[in-house]
């Protein structure tokens, strides 16, 4: 397959990006200004991008690729594709759903204590010596308390099953209400938020969910709630979430991921109620290699005329 020309616009895990390297003819535009001189000079040979959350083919990419014939992103959102596009022009997509599931979901369950139990913030209390000086105040209960789940998929319903072992009572808010599901339906985010201590964003981003975290739904979970994002940044309204942090109308955030990655709003710097992760839902060496070895799979199978693993387009 060494002949076959790929080009990558997202950063993924070296290994994959090794790998790719040995397998196929790649070429590199992670960085967009990388993209011209690339095009000039392979635009006609590319068969295949692989993308991830931080960089995927927007429609120019898609539109000036004109022997694209697949997609395959090293990561399970693919708000970085325009699929669309790829669905006019005949372009599968993969993605690597399942495989990073069970380490999204821990970590949510992670930030969720992070947040009520104000693990980071007594870590800082013991290095900093003010032990020394009188014990850390008291912090809140996450055992029993109302879990809300905006999206009940694969993350959402796996951080809805730990929850369970924490005696929560956990709630939804999902395009569509699940028959099958034991947990109470909201038929709004605004309804779930107003009725949960705790409220997880684990949907994917869509012109439909863009802030949909906004000034209505965080007044609705109000000064005891607590917001967690592991979805995308652009679910959450940040301006909104800073000021009502800052405010007091908020009782605490945990946020994985940001708007504008890697920069975070400063305001939230000296909150303690507040736990700050560096997009690192999927990071561990176990579920980065599952990953990148899927992406490896479906391009393989793709080339190969065989049934891609992960197919989403
Ligand atoms: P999934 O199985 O497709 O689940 C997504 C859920 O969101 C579904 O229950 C879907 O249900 C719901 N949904 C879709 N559109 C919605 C809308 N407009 N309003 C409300 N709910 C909506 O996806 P997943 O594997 O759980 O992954 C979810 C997302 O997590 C990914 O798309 C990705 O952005 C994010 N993620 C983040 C990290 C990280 O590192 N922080 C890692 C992995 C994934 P309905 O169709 O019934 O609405």
């Amino acid at each position: 397959m060494g002949s076959i020309s790929i080009l990558l616009v997202g950063k993924v895990l070296p290994y994959l990006e090794q790998e790719l390297d040995k397998r196929y003819n790649l070429f590199r535009a992670i960085d967009p200004s990388q993209r011209a001189a690339v095009l000039r000079d392979h635009a006609s040979s590319i068969r295949a991008v692989v993308a991830s959350s931080s960089g995927g083919p927007d429609a120019a990419l898609i539109e000036a690729l004109p022997k694209l014939e697949i997609v395959s992103s090293f990561s399970v959102g693919v708000d970085r594709i325009d699929l669309q596009k790829c669905k006019e022009k005949g372009v599968r997509v993969t993605n690597t759903p399942d495989v990073l599931t069970d380490e999204v979901a821990d970590l949510t369950i992670g930030l969720i204590l992070a947040v009520l139990r104000r693990i980071c913030e007594c870590d800082r209390y013991v290095r900093s010596g003010n032990w020394k000086k009188g014990d850390y105040k008291l912090t809140t209960k996450f055992s029993g308390k109302t879990l809300g789940i905006l999206g009940l998929g694969r993350i959402g319903a796996a951080v809805a099953k730990r929850a369970e072992g924490f005696d929560c009572s956990i709630c939804y808010y999902s395009r569509n209400e699940k028959p099958d599901s034991k947990y109470k339906y909201y038929p709004s985010v605004v309804e779930l938020a107003s009725n949960c201590d705790v409220l997880v964003v684990a949907c994917p981003l869509t012109p439909e969910t863009h802030h949909i975290i906004n000034r209505e739904v965080i007044n609705a979970l109000g000064p005891k709630g607590v917001l967690i994002n592991i979805g995308r940044g652009k679910h959450v309204d940040e301006p909104e979430l800073v000021s009502a942090l800052l405010e007091g109308r908020l009782g605490g955030a945990g946020l994985d991921v940001f708007e504008k990655e890697p920069h975070v709003p400063e305001e939230l710097f000296g909150l303690e109620n507040v736990v700050l992760l560096p997009h690192v839902g999927s990071a561990t060496v176990e579920t980065r290699t599952a990953m990148a070895d899927l992406v490896l799979d479906n391009l393989e199978a793709h080339f190969l005329g065989k049934p891609l693993l992960t197919p989403l387009v």
